[in-house]
C-alpha cells in the first residue's frame, strides 16, 4: 500500500483505502473487472448504513464465530474481491477458528486462481484449497460448480463473502450452514444465508475473529444457545430498516 497517501484522518479514509485495494487487485490479476462493479454496489450500501457495524451485524458475526468453532469442517471461501480487500484478515480468521481457506471464483480462470492462492500465501496462508477442483456443487453449470472435494464440498459450515446468489442457493440446498457477508440485505445470497452479516467485509472478518477469540472458553451449550436464538430474518430486516430510515450524519 506504499503509493496510498491519504491520511487516516480523512473522513472517507476507509472507503478510499478500499477502492485503492480493489484497484491494486485488478492490476495484480487477482480481482476481475466485474469485481469493480460489485465493489461500487457494496460501497453505496455501506454509505447508507453509515459505514459502521450495526448491532444486528455484530450479533450475526458473533453467531458466525460460534458456528465456526463448533463446525467439524469449516471453510472460508475467497474470491477476487475478498483476496484484494482482506487477505491477511482471512488467514487470521482461519487460524483462530481452524477453518480451511478455498479460492472459489465466479469467473474462474486458472491464472486468476493461482494468482489469488499465491497472494494468500504471501499473507501467511499455509494450505490454500480450490485448485484441485475435484468436487461439484449439484445444480450449477460446470465452471461455477467446481470446488475441492475435501474443501467446500465436504464442509459443514462455509463462510461465503460477496457470493453470487445462485451459488449461495446451491450451497444451502446441500444442507450447509452458510455464513454470508454482504452489504445488500436484499441480495439472494444474504436471503438464503443461515447467518447473514450485513457489513463491509473489511470490518466483518476481523470482527468474527475477535468474537471467536472471546468465545474460545465459552461452553458448547452456550454457543449452541446463541445459535438457536439467532433470527436471520430479523437481522436482515434491521439492516434494511437502517438503510431505508437511518439518518446520515
Ligand atoms: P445476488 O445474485 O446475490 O442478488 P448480486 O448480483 O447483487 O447478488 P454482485 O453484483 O455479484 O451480486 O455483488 C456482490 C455483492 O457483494 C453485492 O450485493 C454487494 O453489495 C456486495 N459487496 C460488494 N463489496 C462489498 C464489501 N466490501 N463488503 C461486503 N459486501 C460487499
Amino acid at each position: 500500500m506504499t503509493d496510498f497517501e491519504i491520511p487516516e484522518s480523512h473522513p472517507r479514509y476507509e472507503s478510499l483505502l478500499t477502492r485503492h485495494r480493489i484497484e491494486e487487485g485488478v492490476e495484480k490479476g487477482i480481482t476481475s473487472q466485474q469485481g469493480l462493479i460489485a465493489q461500487g454496489r457494496g460501497e453505496a450500501y455501506d454509505y447508507l448504513l453509515g459505514e459502521e457495524t450495526i448491532p444486528s451485524a455484530d450479533e450475526a458475526a458473533r453467531v458466525a464465530a460460534s458456528h465456526l468453532l463448533l463446525a467439524d469442517h469449516p471453510v472460508l471461501s475467497v474470491n477476487g474481491n475478498v483476496a484484494a480487500l482482506v487477505p491477511g484478515e482471512i488467514v487470521t480468521l482461519a487460524e483462530a477458528t481452524g477453518a480451511a481457506i478455498e479460492v472459489n471464483l465466479f469467473n474462474r480462470t486458472k491464472k486468476r486462481m493461482e494468482a489469488i492462492a499465491e497472494h494468500l500465501h504471501e499473507h501467511g496462508a499455509r494450505d490454500v484449497k480450490g485448485l484441485a477442483a475435484d468436487g461439484r456443487i449439484p445444480g450449477l453449470d460446470h465452471e461455477r460448480a467446481k470446488v475441492d472435494a475435501d474443501g467446500i464440498y465436504e464442509a459443514d459450515v462455509v463462510v461465503v463473502p460477496l457470493e453470487d446468489g445462485d451459488r449461495a442457493e446451491a450451497l444451502s440446498e446441500m444442507g450447509k450452514t452458510e455464513i454470508v457477508i454482504d452489504l445488500n440485505p436484499l441480495s439472494r445470497s444474504a436471503q438464503t444465508a443461515s447467518v447473514p452479516i450485513v457489513d463491509n467485509i473489511i470490518r466483518a472478518v476481523p470482527n468474527i475473529t475477535e468474537h471467536a477469540r472471546e468465545l474460545q472458553d465459552v461452553s458448547e451449550a452456550e454457543r449452541n444457545a446463541m445459535i438457536e436464538a439467532f433470527d436471520p430474518d430479523g437481522a436482515l430486516a434491521s439492516a434494511e430498516s437502517q438503510i431505508r430510515d437511518g439518518s446520515l450524519e
